[in-house]
Formats: C-alpha cells, structure tokens, sequence
C-alpha cells in the first residue's frame, strides 16, 4: 500500500468524503476545514509538490483548476467566489505532498493567505 495519504483516498483505501471525480482529478472535503466550504482538489496521478510538477502534467493540473470552477457551481459560489490555493513546500505550508488545490469558500480571505 502506498504511503502518500492522497493516493490512498484516490484508491478508496482510506475513507473521505468525495465531492468530485472524473478520470483525473478526484475531490473531497478537506477534514479539517478552515471555512464554510472546504474542498481538497487532487490529481488522480502523484505528483509529490508543484516543484515536481513537468511539462506533461499540465493538462492534469489544468482539470483540477477546471474542478474547482465546476465546484464552484455546485456548491453555489459561481456568483459569490471562492479561493484557489496551492501550498508549496515546508515554508510554503504544504503538509501532503501529494500537490492539491485547497478550494475555500464562504468567508472573507485573510489578506496574507
Ligand atoms: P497542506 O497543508 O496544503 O498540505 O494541506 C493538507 C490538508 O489536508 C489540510 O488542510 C488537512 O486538513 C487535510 N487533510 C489531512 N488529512 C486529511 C484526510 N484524511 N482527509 C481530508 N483532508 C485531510
Ligand atoms: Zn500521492
């Protein structure tokens, strides 16, 4: 069994609660969340950070920006908007290194964040 927490969730080996899939990208609510509506967006493929990220990976990343617009229809925050946001490396904040895209919604951003 893998050890990365995201491709466990990918492979319905560890539980969540997925809001999204489609052949790459797979979405679910993050377990912890900082705002009304929080959902972790992921590559069905493992890509450890965007510093690992190559040329070829862009259409998969590409779908996974593309996912939060549709989840942005879903969840009712076409209109009132959301944030999108990649954590980067150790100072960058990134606990999984499995690349995600945290998807926020529902309350004002922090100007820093
Ligand atoms: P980051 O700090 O950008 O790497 O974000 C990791 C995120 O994953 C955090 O917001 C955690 O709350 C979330 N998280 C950790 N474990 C799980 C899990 N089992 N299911 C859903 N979200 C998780
Ligand atoms: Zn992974």
């Amino acid at each position: 069994m893998t050890d990365c927490l995201f491709c466990r969730i990918v492979a319905r080996q560890s539980p969540a609660d997925i809001v999204y899939e489609d052949d790459a990208v797979l979405a679910f609510k993050d377990i912890y969340p900082k705002a009304p509506v929080h959902l972790l967006i992921v590559p069905k493929r493992h890509i450890a950070s965007l510093m690992d990220a190559r040329d070829d990976d862009a259409n998969t990343l590409g779908r996974c920006v593309l996912a939060a617009r549709r989840l942005a229809e879903t969840t009712g925050y076409a209109e009132k908007g959301f944030r999108l946001g990649v954590n980067t490396g150790p100072e960058g904040g990134q606990a999984v290194y499995h690349v995600h895209f945290h998807f926020t919604a529902g309350r004002r951003p922090r100007s820093d964040a």
